[in-house]
């Protein structure tokens, strides 16, 4: 189905995710002229439309401030909200009652995974779904098999071409910006394989600890949370083939390749933390074994890539908040400068966020003097302190016109529930670490044979 949709309908109107990233969204979408002209928020909160309009402008006071009232007005105006249950027919036949002559309405699952399939089924037997499109949001199961339930029950009411699976992260602009950076420049294509690349790190890192969502993080940990996701689709991108065309069909299938040849993780390749104090979190279970940080190798067996190790690194309670790949080059072959070239001196690197995006290429430069002893330096690409965009706007308005270029399909995530199925274990060994470091010193093993993990820095101590 082409086009654009011409209602939206928001299940999860009361919610955490509606508050904090929906509505702003919305609001940006209004002002630039981009929303259908009928929106519906569904939720069982008791309410009448004025509480969630009243809903709607206290969460764009403090997510999109600059809006002017006009836009908020009018975005309020377009919204109907409708009180029920999810599991009762009576809400669904209300709502078709309400959609009256709408012939391609987009529905937005913002609700706990658990609802899916009752939502899916009843907006099946109400012929809701005849043209419809399909938002839900991550995670897309908990494991693979429950990952291919969840899809074919998702498929059931809808085929793959109207299904939206959001994971923000994929529209976030530094994600994004590694795509373009990739093939808009030809100088990296030739050094760009298993030829002329060491090993390849990406470390996720977060100074923060599970706060508020430490009932939700304890039955998720570190491996569900980012890596089955973010991470993952983050190195299918820095590792994909060019996509034949710019159609969303040629992007997602490159992608997709990608993720079927990440090798499954292995136990004696990885490693779990556990932040010390996780345990006295409110929300967590008593002795749990939820993993707060987890390292780990593979690889991508593929021409271009088999034989580069492939590092992944993420947790909470780290010494920094940061997003970082580094990409390390071979060392040249022999020194004809008399001075042996210590590991990790060639690379480039990119960093994601959260508060500056950069990218970095690590050489090595002659000192100046008589001799010939050289010092890192590091080129400093491209670098953007600006705040980061919302992926949320980007991601609904893209939806809406149909264009599945920056969701997440079936085959993708399959694939990578495929390659951390292995180690999803309830029982594993996991290791302490201090709130402040970088996990616990098990996880240097993994990569000593490559210099080591790369650390992202802190601005204030003066990178680059
Ligand atoms: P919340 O628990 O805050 O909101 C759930 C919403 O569903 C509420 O509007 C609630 O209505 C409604 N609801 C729950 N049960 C029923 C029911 N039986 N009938 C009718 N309505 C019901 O969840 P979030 O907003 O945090 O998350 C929504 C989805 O988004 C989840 O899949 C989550 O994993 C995902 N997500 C959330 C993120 C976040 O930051 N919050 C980030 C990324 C993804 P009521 O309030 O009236 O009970």
């Amino acid at each position: 189905m082409t086009g654009v949709s011409d209602a939206f309908v928001l299940f999860g109107a009361s919610g955490d995710l509606a508050e904090k990233k929906i509505f702003s969204a919305l609001g940006r979408l209004e002002a630039s002229g981009a929303l259908p002209p009928r929106l519906f928020g569904v939720a069982k909160s008791g309410w009448q439309v004025e509480q969630l309009r009243d809903r709607i402008r206290s969460s764009l006071k403090a997510h999109a401030p600059d809006l002017g009232a006009p836009v908020v007005e009018a975005l309020c105006r377009k919204f109907d909200y409708l009180d029920g249950d999810y599991r009762d027919e009576k809400t669904f036949k209300t709502l078709a009652t309400q959609l009256g002559q709408s012939v391609a309405p987009l529905f937005y699952l913002a609700i706990p995974p658990s609802l899916f399939g009752s939502v899916a089924d009843l907006l099946k037997k109400n012929h809701l779904t005849q043209n419809a499109r399909l938002i839900v949001e991550k995670p897309f199961g908990r494991d693979l098999a429950s990952a291919i339930e969840l899809n074919r029950t998702l498929l059931g009411i809808v085929p793959e071409e109207r299904l939206f699976r959001i994971d923000h992260y994929l529209g976030k602009d530094p994600v994004l910006n590694l795509v373009y950076f990739r093939f808009a420049n030809s100088f990296l294509e030739p050094v760009w394989n298993n030829r002329y690349i060491d090993n390849i790190q990406i470390t996720m890192s977060e100074k923060f600890g599970v706060a508020d969502r430490a009932a939700f993080y304890d039955e998720v940990g570190a491996v569900r949370d980012v890596v089955q996701n973010h991470l993952l689709h983050t190195l299918s991108i820095l590792a994909m083939e060019p996509p034949i065309n710019a159609t969303a069909e040629a992007n997602r299938e490159e992608k997709t390749k990608i993720l079927k040849a990440i090798s499954p993780l292995v136990e004696n390749r990885i490693v779990r933390g556990q932040y010390q104090g996780y345990l006295a979190e409110k929300g967590v279970r008593p002795h749990s074994a939820t993993e707060t940080f987890v390292a780990l190798e593979t690889s991508i067996e593929t021409w271009r890539w088999s034989g580069v190790p492939v590092f992944i690194r993420a947790g909470k309670c780290l010494a920094i908040t940061a997003t970082e790949i580094m990409v390390q080059f071979k060392k040249p072959p022999i020194s004809v400068t008399h001075e042996p070239f210590p590991p990790g001196a060639n690379y480039i690197r990119f960093r994601l966020g959260p508060d500056r995006v950069e990218i970095g290429l690590g050489a090595r430069a002659k000192r100046p003097g008589p001799t010939m002893v050289g010092q890192p330096i590091e080129l400093l690409v491209m670098r953007n302190q600006a705040g980061e965009e919302e992926p949320y706007e980007l991601l609904l308005g893209d939806a809406i016109r149909g264009d599945q270029n920056l969701f997440t399909s079936q085959e993708a995530v399959e694939a990578a529930w495929r390659v951390v199925d292995p180690i999803l274990k309830p029982e594993h060994p996991i290791y302490e670490y201090p709130a402040g470091s970088m996990g616990p010193g098990e996880a240097e093993a993994l990569v000593a044979q490559h210099g080591g993990w790369h650390n992202p820095k802190d601005p204030a101590s003066g990178t680059s």
